[in-house]
C-alpha cells in the first residue's frame, strides 16, 4: 500500500453523518466515476468485491426471468453459484455457460445463449479478469452482443480489470461495473465498488418486489448515494484513504496506470519463457500472470519465496471447472506495483527454482529478459 494511503488511514475518525463526510463520499463518487469509465451512480459498499457483486445480482435479477452466467474459473464458478442461491427465492432459470480454464469467455455461445433465451434474459454476469486463470477476456464484444438484447443488463466483474487496464464502463456499454478495494485500487480489504448505468437504475426502479436481501438492497444505495450519503455506517478510514489512492491514479492518468501494468505482464511473460515456463492462460490478464511449475518444483516454491525473500506468490486454486492447486503459482502486475518489485519477485523465483533443481531457471537470464522487455516497452 503506498505511504500516503497508510497515513490517510490512521488520521482520526469522524462522524459520518456530517457534511464534511458527505463531502468526502462525493469526493470519493466523482473519483470512481473516472476510475470506472462512467456517469452513471457509484457506490462504496461494505464488505468485499463479493459483497458488491452479490448485490448486483440479486438486485437486477428480474424476479422469474432467466439469467445467464459465464465461468472459466472461480470466480465465474461463484457468481454462478450465488445465482443458484437465490435462484428459487427469485424464480430464475440460470443458464451456466461453462469455458475452459485458462481460456476467455466464448463470445460466440454467449450470443447463441442470448438468441435462444431472447426477452426472457433479464442479466449477463461475465468475469472481465479471471483472477484465478490469470486469463481476460473480450467484455467489449460481449457488450456489443448484449445491446442487441434490450431486456438484457451486463453485468461486469471487474475486481482485477479496474485500475489495471481499460475497461471503460459507458464506452463498451456495461450496465454494472464491480470492483474491489484490496486488488488494483491500492487499500486494504473491505470495500467493494459498483457502478450503475442508466439501464441497471432503471431496472432498480422497475422491479417492485423487495429483493432477497436488505442491507444489500441496491435501492437503499441508490438513493443514499443520491445525497452524498451511505444507508448504514461506512468504514470511514477506508472511504477516505480510497479517495487518496484514487488521487494518486488520476494524477498519474488512467492510461499511464495501464501502460505501467501492462509494462510489468509483458516483462514477466519475457522473463517466464526465459525460464522456460508454460503460461496457465492462452489469454493472459494484464493484472496477472499465472504459470505451471515445471517439472521438479512443486508447490512448496510459493514458501521458498516468501521466507528467503519476502516476496507473496498466490497459488493455484481449485474449481468445478478444473483442479489448478499446486500446480500454478501466480504474480501481480495490479496496484502498487513498480519495475524493482516486479524484478526482485522474479529474481526470487528464478533463484528458488534453480535452487529447487530446475535446470531451465537462471536468475540473471529471467531478469534480463524483463529488462529488456520494459525498456522496450518503454520506448
Ligand atoms: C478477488 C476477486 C473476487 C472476490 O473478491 P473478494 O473481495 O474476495 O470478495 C472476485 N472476482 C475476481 C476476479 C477477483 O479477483
Amino acid at each position: 500500500m503506498p505511504p500516503q494511503v497508510l497515513e490517510a488511514l490512521a488520521e482520526p475518525i469522524i462522524h459520518h453523518r456530517t457534511a464534511a463526510f458527505r463531502a468526502v463520499i462525493a469526493e470519493l463518487a466523482g473519483q470512481l466515476r473516472q476510475v470506472l469509465g462512467t456517469s452513471g451512480t457509484v457506490i462504496s459498499m461494505a464488505g468485499s468485491g463479493t459483497t458488491a457483486f452479490e448485490s448486483s445480482q440479486l438486485c437486477l435479477a428480474k424476479p422469474g426471468s432467466t439469467v445467464i452466467a459465464v465461468a472459466g474459473g472461480k470466480f465465474g464458478e461463484r457468481w454462478q453459484d450465488i445465482y443458484d442461491a437465490y435462484a428459487a427465492f427469485l424464480n430464475l432459470k440460470v443458464v451456466k455457460i461453462d469455458h475452459p480454464w485458462g481460456q476467455p469467455a466464448p463470445v460466440d455461445a454467449i450470443d447463441r445463449a442470448l438468441q435462444e433465451h431472447g426477452e426472457s434474459v433479464s442479466c449477463v454476469a461475465v468475469v472481465h479478469s479471471e483472477t484465478s486463470t490469470a486469463t481476460a477476456s473480450d467484455v467489449q464484444a460481449i457488450a456489443a452482443i448484449t445491446r442487441n438484447h434490450p431486456s438484457a443488463l451486463l453485468l461486469v466483474d471487474g475486481i482485477t480489470s479496474v485500475g489495471a487496464f481499460a475497461c471503460p464502463m459507458d464506452d463498451w456499454g456495461i450496465d454494472c461495473l464491480v470492483t474491489g478495494s484490496q486488488k488494483a485500487m491500492m487499500l486494504p480489504p473491505g470495500l467493494g465498488y459498483l457502478g450503475l448505468g442508466p439501464r441497471a437504475l432503471q431496472r432498480l426502479e422497475a422491479i417492485d418486489a423487495p429483493p432477497p436481501g436488505y442491507a444489500m438492497n441496491l435501492r437503499k444505495w441508490v438513493k443514499a448515494a443520491a445525497k452524498d450519503d451511505s444507508p448504514f455506517t461506512p468504514p470511514v478510514s477506508l472511504l477516505r484513504a480510497q479517495r487518496v489512492a484514487c488521487a494518486m491514479m488520476l494524477e498519474q492518468g488512467m492510461t499511464a496506470v495501464h501502460q505501467r501494468t501492462a509494462r510489468l505482464q509483458a516483462g514477466t511473460v519475457a522473463a517466464f519463457e526465459a525460464m522456460g515456463l508454460k503460461l496457465a492462460s492462452a489469454s493472459p490478464s494484464p493484472s496477472v500472470t499465472g504459470a505451471y511449475y515445471p517439472d521438479g518444483v512443486d508447490d512448496g516454491l510459493r514458501a521458498q519465496v516468501r521466507d528467503r525473500f519476502d516476496v507473496h506468490l498466490a497459488g493455484g486454486q481449485d474449481g468445478r471447472g478444473a483442479k489448478w492447486k499446486g500446480k500454478v503459482f501466480r504474480v501481480s502486475h495490479m496496484g502498487y506495483v513498480d519495475e524493482a518489485m516486479t524484478r526482485a519477485g522474479l529474481e526470487a523465483i528464478a533463484t528458488c527454482m534453480a535452487d529447487a533443481g530446475y535446470a531451465g531457471a537462471d536468475a540473471k537470464s529471467a531478469v534480463a529478459a524483463f529488462d529488456a522487455s520494459v525498456s522496450a516497452a518503454a520506448g
